[in-house]
């Protein structure tokens, strides 16, 4: 009897370990597609920012381009007309304001180149900017195809743990599944914890030897006095595994008649729980 509940208990653990990490994944995987949209977002705004530049640069280049040929029309007229002028006051006010043009324009000539460059600065950056926007875009896509198809996965996984949980609860004692629900509900993950060696698996701390000495007799389900975990003890289940290796190596030298007895105690336990808990573990 009390065997049975360890091992169901223990089954339900099983189940209820399973499908934290199916929710855990469920809840990470929209999380790392939302990462990359906002990668891709972030992208966007340098975009924007690059083709903000770039218009003011053009814009600049048009009034410079408009600038300099206005100027160097005025240039040539002056030109034309310093042939008819009459007098060499007139002639140097000409000549002067010609060279002042003239400087105007080689100054607007420099800045059209440093424009240009910065042009072309801009364009790099939108050709680097756009292939790494593709690659986070691939990754983006693939994810995506692939997200929908891991959640349905996921989900359906769940729905058949789901149901296998509602079997493995049928199967315990309601006593001792609200307890086990009791605890599960304050306390991190796992619920049910082995003890060996007088050590909770759950809180790694020694139970008082009385305690150790109730577990071993293994009536009652008892909780660790520390974390308040339900244990149970280790040998209960799994044999130890040095117990496990000794009949192997005698079973063929020695007569089978002394080995069986010294591992019939522990040996008994195990077969007992390991095939209920893997034959619940396929059926679904
Ligand atoms: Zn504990």
């Amino acid at each position: 009897m009390y065997q049975k509940q360890i091992e169901q208990l223990i089954v339900l653990q099983q189940v209820d370990d399973e499908i934290l990490i199916l929710r855990d994944e469920i809840e990470q995987a929209p999380l790392e597609l939302a990462g990359l949209e906002a990668q891709m977002g972030k992208f966007d705004d340098r975009r924007d920012q690059i083709n903000e530049k770039l218009e003011i640069l053009k814009e600049q280049q048009k009034k410079l381009t408009f600038e300099i040929d206005e100027d160097a029309g005025k240039i040539k007229k002056s030109k034309n007309k310093l042939m008819m002028v009459g007098n060499t006051k007139e002639y140097h006010a000409m000549m002067r304001e010609m060279d002042s043009l003239e400087k105007l324009n080689r100054m607007r000539d420099d800045e059209q180149e440093a424009v240009k460059e910065e042009l072309v600065r801009q364009d790099d950056a939108t050709v680097s900017l756009t292939e790494e926007m593709s690659g986070v875009k691939e990754q983006y896509d693939a994810l995506k195809t692939t997200l929908d198809e891991r959640l349905a996965k996921a989900t359906k996984k769940l729905e058949s743990l789901g149901r296998k949980r509602r079997k493995a609860c049928k199967a315990v004692p309601p006593p001792i599944l609200g307890r086990y629900e009791f605890i599960r509900e304050r306390m991190e993950n796992p619920v049910i914890v082995p003890v060996s060696q007088g050590v909770c698996d759950g809180c790694h701390i020694m139970i008082p030897p009385q305690s150790y000495n109730d577990l071993q007799k293994g009536q009652q389900i008892l909780s660790c006095p520390n974390c308040q975990r339900l244990i149970y003890w280790k040998a209960h289940i799994e044999p130890e595994p040095v117990v496990e290796e000794k009949p192997k190596k005698k079973a063929k030298a020695k007569p089978k008649a002394k080995a069986k007895a010294k591992t019939k105690a522990k040996a008994k336990a195990k077969p007992k729980a390991k095939p209920k808990a893997k034959a619940a573990a396929e059926k679904e």
